[in-house]
């Protein structure tokens, strides 16, 4: 079995053993499908049944979503969760999507987890800027509340991840993008795409944030 990075143990340690909340320590961890959201529930409605899954042992299967339910059974079964319901209600999950014009004529319809604001934003800040992994079950947290675009599978799409840029590696030690883009690809189990190149070497959204500020 292949070992894992010490942020994707902390990850599995905070899912499975760690029975508090990610957020305030105070509070036991809900499970993911017994949260209030609509799309979750029925998306656990159509998951296999126990009875099916031992149907498709016996038949030696070879389809690749098998082994995906049996994740998600797993998951389903043992998962203690990351927030506690009080933290997870007190965030405004799934705001209005918003266009973005990408083309003459072609709008982008862009649908963000939450807010940029407490607590996500700084936790998105520690992250990203000072490599504080503590913040990441948060932020997984946050991913799994987007539900995958309609229409959208494994065998028609691929998710593509902004590519850093080698002199921010350098800077950052690490590519926080990459860990929560392949977060993501879990979720909705979609496959991360690596075929594009970052050629620009833009000042960083943050550097613009100061230079506009
Ligand atoms: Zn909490």
């Amino acid at each position: 079995m292949r070992l894992l990075a010490p942020y994707q143990t902390g990850l599995w340690l905070a899912e499975y053993l760690d029975i508090r909340c990610q957020l305030c320590r105070v509070y036991r961890s809900t499970p993911q499908s017994q949260l209030s959201q609509n799309y979750l529930l029925s998306n656990i409605s159509s998951l296999p049944t126990a009875d099916s899954i031992s149907h498709s042992l016996k038949t030696l299967p070879n389809d690749p979503s098998f082994f995906a339910n049996l994740r998600q059974q797993f998951n389903h079964r043992f998962n203690s969760g990351l927030l506690c319901s009080h933290c997870h209600d007190s965030i405004a999950w799934l705001p209005k999507p918003f266009n973005v014009d990408i083309a003459s004529g072609k709008v982008l319809s862009i649908q963000t987890a939450t807010y940029y604001e407490y607590p996500l934003r700084q936790a998105i800040r520690a992250f990203k800027h000072h490599e504080d992994m503590t913040k990441l079950p948060l932020l997984l947290h946050a991913i799994r509340q987007l539900p995958r675009p309609h229409g959208c599978h494994h065998d028609n799409s691929v998710i593509v991840a902004m590519p850093t840029t080698e002199q921010r590696l350098v800077k950052r030690g690490f590519d926080p993008v990459s860990i929560l883009s392949a977060q993501l690809s879990k979720h909705w189990q979609i496959p991360l795409w690596h075929g594009v190149k970052r050629i620009d070497d833009t000042v960083s959204q943050q550097g613009l944030h100061v230079l506009s500020a």
